[in-house]
This record gives C-alpha cells, structure tokens and sequence, in this order.
C-alpha cells in the first residue's frame, strides 16, 4: 500500500460544498492517509479569510482589550461548517476557550494558528481520522527556526499508525510550548514535512487550479498547465510572482524522491503538476513558464576604465549590504553596472543616501536611478544548449514594440530575465507567451 499526504487549501475548506468535495477525494483512495488542512479561505469573491478574521481579532484585542467582534465571525462560520454535516463535535467549547485565550496572549501566532486547529478539528470528525495536533510534532528552535530533525523524528514516529490523521497546517511550537506560525500561506510547508516525516510515496497539494500554468491567467487566456516542474524551475517562477505552491514546500523533500502533485479540488480528473526535483528524463517543452512583477529599482553605474579597477564591485556591494538590500541582479559591462534592487528595500528615499556613498567611495562618471522596473523570467531547463531562444524573446518583444532595459541570463541557462517599463509587463508577458505556445 502507498502512502499519500494530501494537503487542502482554504478555498477547499471554505464551505460545505467544498468540504464535501474534499471528504470524496479522500475517501477514493486509501493511500490518502495523512491529510493537512489550511483554515477556512473565501467562499467568494470579497469575503474574508479566517486567518484574516483571526489576526483582525487579535488587533482588536490589542486596542480594546476583548476579540469579541471579529471572533464572533470565526464563530459563526465553523458553526456553520459543523451544523452543514452534522458533527457532534462540541465546537462551542473550542471557540469559548480560544476565545479566552487570544484575549490572554500577546503574540499574533496562536490567534493566526486557529483556523488550521479547528479546520483539522473538524475534518477528522468528518473523516473519522485521528486528530494529530502539529503542536505536538513540529517545533521549532529557541532561536525561532523550524527545527527539521527534531520535527523528522517526531513526525515519523507519531504518524506510524495505520489509520487516517489529519493535522492543521501553518504552525508549530517554540520551546516553550508557544504556537508559532511560518510564514502566510505555510500549510503547504507543514504538507511537505509531514510527506517527509512519513516518507509518502507522493504530496498531493489540493488546490484550486488544475497545476501551475505556463503564465499568469489574468494576463493570457487559459494558459496551457505545466506537467513538470523542476525544484529550480519553481523557485524561479514562483519568486517572480507564479503563487501556487508556497515557495518553501521543496525544502523538507530535498533529500527524498517525494514528488510533490499539485491538484484541483474543484477538478479532480485533472491530473495536475508534478514538482520533481529533477525533471531531466521527463518530455518538457523548451520553456516551462513565465513569470513577472513589477516594483524594482535599478541603479546604473558608469565609469570608464571599471573593469581595470580591482575592487570596483566589492566597494559597491558592500554599501548595500551596508543598508541591508538584497540584489536581485548585476547585469555588468566593460564600463558599467547595473543592480536591480526590490523598491520595498527603498523607503524614505534611501536611494539619494545611496548614491551619495557611491559617488564618495568610487567616483563614477555616470550614476543614475531608475525606479520603475519590471522583471520577467523566462524559465525552463528546455532552453539549455538551444540555439535561438534568446532571440525568439526579443523578436517577439521589438514586434511587441516593448523595450527591453535590462536583460540577464546565468550560464545554467534555466532562465533570462529581461527588465521592462513597469507598465509594459503585461504586454510582455503575452508577447513572449505567444511566441512560444
Ligand atoms: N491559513 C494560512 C494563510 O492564510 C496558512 C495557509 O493557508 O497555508 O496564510
């Protein structure tokens, strides 16, 4: 018999309908042993999260003293999701006493945590499958950092049961026994841990797409779904905006075989993407995907003779480590430089304080800031040793009469990223979308 860890999504959980969905899929298939859940997301467009509810609440608490408004709302709704099956779960009792305790507590993570807790409550009364608490079996160290082996160990070692477990996504608890959350959107993290910890043959991660698509389909109409994904290609695309999967899922799977199989709850014939650490004997095309975003600064630097001037770089580099920004790209020539930094690292017009210590420390002839930058990957293992790609991009984009600002590509070939007017992202996207599906 196979093991599958299955991990559902909010919009899975958010009502009866989806619920009901959810309970099918399970019930399918017996290899479906270990299911994580998120907490109850929207059930429309313009309704709220309950972990949006549960941070609201514990806001609330901080300036009034009591949650009671917005709790009331977290309330309703899992009354609501318990009297839709049935259960004889005594939620009231649960809600009361967490209620109480976000009034008590002055951190935000047991509050944001809630919505996993008793989405897990709910669904292993639902299922008849042992309710696990993640408390319990994934921790986290003095220092704040998940605790991988630690938590390896407990998992295994408590999951090794033969019946059905469900367990809250989103958290784990500090030494102290404190709740703390991951980051938002981290009970596809929790799935991959518990994939890991249980060594699942794979990790469904349920959703509400039919898989990653090649772009974002609010910019091109029905993209085609990606069958394969590498580790490297979903790092690329999903830092650049591609949001599927929460980007930190392939950590805990690194050293396994364990695929990961994103599905549509809403779609369960589809077949999805598998995410696979190495994708190499798998039929992909030349690229997988494209992704963009906007808000990104660059600065450029000119100085002639640069590249004689031993240390140039470092002296650069270092004012920026200096303000602790990130540098998303170099792209460099004889006598230039540019560094494209996020905007969000930019505030209160740091950029003026930044090109004056350059201008101190190595005396450009040229340096000029630039704040409005888009950047797009075009990612795929197809491209590599591929004549022709790079050119195929910037045909489409002159025919696209879009210009190209910035253009950069490793020598791993995985991707080329091309920087464009921040309004001219969309436009970009589907130009080179077009050419190459
Ligand atoms: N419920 C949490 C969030 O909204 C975690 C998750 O769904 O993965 O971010």
């Amino acid at each position: 018999m196979n093991i599958k860890v299955v991990k559902f999504g909010g919009t899975s959980m958010a009502n009866k309908d989806a619920i009901e969905r959810v309970k099918n899929i399970i019930n399918s298939d017996p290899d479906r042993r270990f299911v994580v859940v998120s907490a109850p997301g929207k059930r429309f467009k313009g309704d709220e999260k309950i972990t949006d509810l549960l941070l609201a609440s514990y806001e609330e608490k901080k300036s009034t003293g009591s949650c009671h408004i917005f709790f009331s709302k977290v309330r309703d709704r899992f009354i609501e999701i318990v009297n839709d099956f049935s259960l004889k779960l005594d939620i009231n009792k649960y809600l009361d006493e967490i209620e109480k305790n976000i009034d008590q507590s002055n951190s935000p993570d047991y509050a944001a945590s809630r919505g996993e807790y008793l989405s897990a409550l709910v669904m292993s009364e639902i299922l008849g499958f042992e309710f696990v608490d993640a408390a319990n079996i994934i921790k986290f160290n003095k220092k704040g950092s998940f605790d991988a082996s630690y938590t390896n160990d407990l998992v295994s070692s408590r999951l090794s049961m033969d019946k059905g477990a469900v367990i809250p996504g989103f958290y784990g608890t500090m030494p102290d026994g404190s709740i703390k959350t991951f980051t938002r959107g981290g009970s596809d993290f929790t799935g991959s841990i518990i994939a890991r910890g249980v060594q699942a043959d794979v990790y469904e991660n349920w959703t509400d797409v039919d898989g990653f698509m090649t772009a974002d389909p609010r910019i091109v109409d029905n993209p085609h779904i990606i069958d394969f994904l590498s580790y490297e290609e979903l790092r690329e695309l999903s830092y650049m905006g591609a949001s599927v999967l929460h980007p930190s899922s392939i950590f805990p799977l690194q050293s396994t075989s364990i695929p990961i199989n994103v599905r549509n709850t809403f779609n369960p014939s589809a077949v999805g993407t598998f995410i696979l650490k190495d994708t190499s004997d798998k039929k992909t095309s030349l690229i997988t995907g494209i992704a963009g975003r906007t808000g990104f600064t660059t600065f450029f630097i000119r100085k002639a003779l640069m590249n004689n001037e031993i240390g140039f770089c470092r002296k650069i580099l270092s004012i920026f480590e200096y303000y602790d920004i990130s540098i998303e790209h170099m792209p460099t020539g004889i006598d230039t430089m540019s560094l494209i930094v996020p905007n969000d690292h930019l505030t209160d017009g740091l950029e003026f304080e930044i090109i004056e210590k350059i201008r101190g420390e190595v005396n450009p002839d040229v340096i000029f800031v630039y704040k409005n930058i888009a950047l797009i990957a075009i990612v795929g293992h197809g491209m590599s040793n591929q004549t022709g790609t790079a050119a195929r991009v910037f045909t489409a984009l002159a025919a696209a009469n879009i210009n190209v600002k910035m253009i950069d590509q490793g020598s791993s070939e995985i991707n080329i990223i091309v920087g464009v007017n921040g309004e001219d992202l969309n436009r970009a996207i589907a130009a080179i979308y077009h050419e190459f599906f």
